[in-house]
């Protein structure tokens, strides 16, 4: 498991000028999301490690308004950027009390750095980011 504390108080007022991104709502990851980060990018793919070293700076933001628990994640410039496809080549898969698949996650990579962790429904049901135990991982061929 990597610990991902945000480390110290270093207040990076860092909200580099592409546009006056509106930052309402930006927030660490949760404990459950994190946990999620972590076990996908435990695979090994094309361009992980830059991401891993992105993980302990990611911040998030609702990145869907239909009830669903889509991230828009954030990091600061300043990361190493990944050459990494887009959706990244893990996806998971989210399964329910009865172990049969509803849904499914995607990490998505935006100019060399993370922008979004997806999780959508197999049915109409809008799903919430799952539990982590509630995941299978695949690595795509
Ligand atoms: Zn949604």
């Amino acid at each position: 498991m990597l610990t991902l504390t945000n480390g110290g108080m270093d207040d990076t007022e860092d909200v580099t000028g592409d546009s006056q991104r509106d930052e309402v709502g930006v927030r660490p990851l949760t404990s459950s999301e994190l946990a999620l980060l972590d076990a996908l990018l435990r695979h090994d793919f094309h361009g992980v490690h830059e991401l891993r070293v992105q993980a302990h700076q990611v911040c998030a933001s609702p990145g869907c308004t239909c009830g669903c628990g889509s991230l828009d994640l954030q990091v600061p410039d300043t990361v190493p950027r990944s050459p990494a496809c887009s959706p990244v080549p893990v996806e998971g898969t989210v399964v329910g009390a009865d172990g049969e698949p509803i849904g499914g996650l995607l990490l998505f990579v935006d100019g060399g750095r993370l922008s979004g962790l997806e999780v959508y429904s197999l049915d109409d049901d809008p799903l919430p980011m799952p539990h982590p135990d509630r995941v299978r991982w695949q690595t795509a061929a």
